[in-house]
């Protein structure tokens, strides 16, 4: 069983529910691992048939594949181990493949119908979760050395092309939580902080959105769950339970980004009924959210129900650049 250094069970909040058999206090890791054909009457009316069949619908075929990482997940500096040189991979073969970075909010602009289909034509979109220090500063991992940030290596594609870039982190609100976390998570190193959103939010290339009050993570002496319910965020479904995971979350966020968050991410990708049907939608003054995000593996159609957007998530449903080159094509 993976042990954090305190000899307490190591749990990342991104795969609770995977157990990758990774021994913390041996330094190995900081994350366990995770035709029809048209109906034509003669020749050439039939010949037009086709070729409408063939040529795309442009208000449907547009889809968006929005992919999802870990900045803690550090195990060893190969691609598959290590969700910064998959990122930094991934970014070439994205330009390579003749695809695009997008903003996430401009993926939720479309969905909305406030932008139009050649806003986001052969794009993806780039989320990363959980919100630690691995996000924004370079940290010197004590099995895995120098590790690059997330955002640093979206500037280092910068550099390289003149390539639109850009991504999202969706940061656990809670200070409490945070610090708790960085303890029982991590090696105890203050590397879960928020006084990095500000800068990133203003760099133009990191936007920072919520990931919930407190993840309703196990490793947490209390979470704001009425039955504390731990590591399910399913079982976040009363309106109390949804006003701290979402409003106050947002309200807390608001204060050190000044501006609140508009996007949400699901803990473990899940959401209740209740969130996703009652209290997102009937609650949008109170909790200032316009659109949330699963793990759904799919890329976002228009059809998608808006507070439901799917996401595929490195090292679950890519594992490595040519089955990423099958989920670009596919889109
Ligand atoms: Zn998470």
């Amino acid at each position: 069983m993976p042990l954090n250094k305190t000899g307490q069970r190591f749990v990342c909040p991104g795969w609770l529910d995977r157990d990758c058999g990774q021994d913390w206090r041996k330094g190995q890791t900081f994350c366990p691992a995770r035709v029809g054909l048209a109906v034509c009457r003669l020749g050439i009316t039939a010949a037009h048939g086709i070729m409408a069949f063939l040529k795309p619908d442009p208000s449907t075929h547009v889809k968006i594949p929005v992919l999802t990482y870990h900045g803690v997940n550090v195990i060893r500096n190969n691609y598959a181990d290590n969700d910064h040189l998959a990122l930094a991979s991934d970014l070439e073969t994205i330009a390579t493949s003749g695809f695009r970075v997008i903003p996430l909010s401009r993926v939720v602009d479309w969905r909305l119908g406030l932008t139009g289909d050649e806003d986001v034509s052969r794009a993806v979109a780039i989320t990363f979760d959980d919100g630690a220090w691995f996000d924004f500063y370079d940290l010197d991992h004590p099995s895995c050395g120098l590790q690059r940030s997330m955002f640093n290596i979206l500037k280092d594609f910068r550099a390289r092309h003149s390539n639109e870039i850009h991504a999202t982190s969706f940061v656990i609100a809670s200070p409490e939580a945070r610090s708790s976390l960085d303890k029982s998570c991590m090696i105890g190193e203050n590397w879960w902080g928020d006084e990095w959103w500000r800068e990133a939010t203003a760099s133009g290339l990191l936007d920072v959105e919520c990931h919930s009050w407190d993840h309703v993570h196990p490793n947490l002496e209390k979470v704001a769950q009425q039955d504390q319910a731990k590591g399910d965020f399913g079982m976040v479904k009363t309106y109390m339970d949804c006003d701290v995971q979402f409003a106050k979350a947002g309200e807390y966020m608001g204060g050190v980004l000044g501006k609140r968050p508009t996007l949400f991410a699901y803990p473990y990708g899940q959401s209740s009924g209740y969130a996703v049907n009652e209290y997102l939608p009937n609650h949008q003054s109170e909790h200032g959210f316009r659109a949330a995000f699963t793990t759904e593996p799919k890329a976002v159609a228009k059809s998608d129900d808006i507070w439901r957007l799917p996401r595929f998530v490195f090292g679950q449903d890519w594992k490595s650049p040519q089955e990423l080159e099958v989920i670009l094509q596919r889109s």
